[in-house]
């Protein structure tokens, strides 16, 4: 799975609450994904933190 956090991220932190092995804060507070090409072991908690997003900033392939 493929995943990149879009322009449309407020930084509220749900996703990486979710999902630390992930998503972690850029230096402007905002989420960003440590590695675009992710395990698939993964796939489950990047789901559940894509249906968290409450501005689907999350994007995923
Ligand atoms: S859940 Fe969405 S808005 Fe919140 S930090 Fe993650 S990507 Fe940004």
């Amino acid at each position: 799975m493929k995943v990149k956090v879009n322009q449309e991220c407020i930084g509220c932190g749900m996703c990486i609450d979710i999902c630390p092995e992930v998503f972690e804060y850029n230096d402007e507070g905002l989420s960003t994904a440590k590695s675009e090409e992710i395990s698939d072991s993964l796939n489950d908690s990047v789901t559940e933190a894509m249906e968290a997003c409450p501005v689907d900033a999350i994007e995923a392939e």
